[in-house]
C-alpha cells in the first residue's frame, strides 16, 4: 500500500521501519505467543522495554546522571499544572516567557496555583519571533523560568537557550525534542508529549534534575507528585505500555540512523528545501515567522488570499499530502517536518508547491 506524504503537526508521521517492526511482532512479541500489549507491566519482558527506552533516551540526548527520566501520562498539558503544583511555593513566582499559544496555556494553569510573571513575550508581533535572550526579565522570586522551545502553531523555535546560574529553566520541548542536540544541563526540567518526534500519543517524557525534588509540598495528590514517579521508576501504576514500546522502537530507529547529529543534519536539509521554496517564490508563498526565529519542525506560510489557500490545501490533499492546514487558531498553511518525515516527502511537497505556483501565478 502506498503511504501518504504526512505533514501532520501531531500525532504525526512515524518511521515506516518502526511501523513494520511493530507489525511484525504485533501478535506474538518475540515469538512468545502474545502481543506486548497483553503482557503485564510487571513482567520481565515489559520491564526490559521500559528500562531500555529510558537508557536509550539518556544515551541519545546525553542526559547527565543527576537527572531522572520519567514516562508519564496526561500529555504535555498535565505538565502545565504539575510544574507549578510541585515547584511554585508561597512568596515565589512562576516566570513565563510567552512565545505562543502553548506557553499561554502553561501560564494559565500556573495562575491557578500561585503567582506568575511574564519575563518576556512576543505577543505584540503575533508570536512571529523569539525574544532576544538579553531582554528576558528575571527576579529573585522566580521559582523557575518556563519557555516553549518550539512553537508548534506559530512556527518559531529558540536557536539558543538562556543561561544563568540563578534561574531554574523549564522547557516544553513537545515539538522539537530529539530533533537537535540539546544542552540538558541548562534546564531543571524538560517535558514533551511523545506524539511528534518520540512516538505515538499516550506517553509524556519528563527529564528532571534530581535537586528539583527537594522542596515539593507533601499534600499533593499522589499521581501529581513527581516523587511518586521517581520512586517507582514510572511504574507506580499501569504505564501506557504500548506507547512506551513504540517509543523504544523510535529511539532505536533514531540511533540506527546515526543519532541526534545525523538527524539534526537531515532535518536542516529538509527545512532548507522548504524555506528555499517559500523564499524563492517572490512572495507567492509567505513565511509567517521572522527568519531568525524560524522553526525547523513546523514551517508556517500563507498564500495570497483565502481562496488560493483553500485551493492549495484541496489540491494538495488530492495529491496525497496530509496535514498542511495551519492550526485553526491562526489559519494559513503549516508543514510539520518531524524526524520521521522522509526527505522524499519534502521534495514532493516542494515540487507540488512549484507546480501550484506556476499554475496560479
Ligand atoms: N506544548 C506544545 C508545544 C505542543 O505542540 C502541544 C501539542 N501540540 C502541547 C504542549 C500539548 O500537548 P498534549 O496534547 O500532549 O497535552
Amino acid at each position: 500500500m502506498e503511504r501518504r506524504y504526512n505533514f501532520n503537526a501531531g500525532p504525526s508521521a512515524l518511521p515506516q521501519e518502526v511501523l513494520d517492526h511493530a507489525q511484525s511482532e504485533l501478535l506474538s512479541y518475540q515469538q512468545l505467543g502474545m502481543s506486548i500489549m497483553e503482557f503485564s507491566h510487571r513482567s520481565k519482558e515489559y520491564q526490559k522495554i521500559h528500562d531500555g527506552a529510558n537508557e536509550l533516551l539518556r544515551e541519545l540526548l546525553n542526559i547527565p546522571d543527576d537527572y531522572e527520566v520519567l514516562f508519564l501520562q496526561g500529555g504535555a498539558s498535565l505538565q502545565f499544572s504539575m510544574i507549578p503544583m510541585n515547584f511554585l511555593s508561597e512568596g515565589q513566582q512562576g516566570n513565563y516567557v510567552i512565545t505562543g499559544s502553548w506557553a499561554q496555556k502553561a501560564l494559565k494553569e500556573a495562575e491557578k496555583i500561585g503567582n506568575t510573571f511574564i519575563g518576556s513575550s512576543s505577543q505584540a508581533d503575533d508570536f512571529r519571533s523569539i525574544p532576544d535572550l538579553g531582554t528576558i526579565k528575571y527576579s529573585d522570586q522566580d521559582a523557575y523560568v518556563h519557555l516553549t522551545s518550539n512553537n508548534t502553531i506559530h512556527g518559531t523555535q529558540w536557536k539558543h537557550f538562556p543561561k544563568n546560574d540563578q534561574s531554574r529553566f523549564i522547557a516544553d520541548m513537545s515539538s522539537d525534542i530529539l530533533s537537535r542536540s540539546l544542552p540538558v544541563d541548562q534546564f531543571s526540567l524538560i517535558y514533551a508529549g511523545a506524539q511528534k518526534n518520540l512516538g505515538p500519543a499516550g506517553v509524556t517524557v519528563v527529564i528532571l534534575k534530581k535537586d528539583m525534588l527537594k522542596n515539593i509540598p507533601d499534600n499533593l495528590p499522589t499521581m501529581l507528585d513527581y516523587r511518586t514517579h521517581v520512586d517507582k521508576k514510572s511504574l507506580y501504576n499501569t504505564p501506557p505500555s504500548f506507547a512506551i514500546y513504540m517509543l523504544s522502537l523510535v529511539l532505536q530507529w533514531t540511533k540506527n540512523n546515526g543519532g541526534i547529529q545525523a538527524i539534526e543534519k537531515l532535518n536542516a536539509e529538509k527545512t532548507n528545501l522548504l524555506y528555499d521554496t517559500i523564499d524563492g517564490s517572490k512572495g507567492f508563498y509567505n513565511g509567517t515567522s521572522e527568519k531568525q526565529s524560524r522553526s525547523s519542525m513546523n514551517v508556517t506560510f500563507r498564500l495570497p488570499g483565502k481562496e488560493l489557500e483553500d485551493l492549495f490545501l484541496k489540491e494538495a490533499e488530492e495529491e496525497g499530502f496530509v496535514g498542511l492546514k495551519g492550526h485553526r487558531s491562526v489559519g494559513g498553511c503549516r508543514a510539520s517536518l518531524y524526524n520521521a518525515v522522509p526527505i522524499e516527502s519534502v521534495h514532493a511537497l516542494c515540487d507540488f508547491m512549484h507546480t501550484f505556483h506556476h499554475k496560479h501565478n
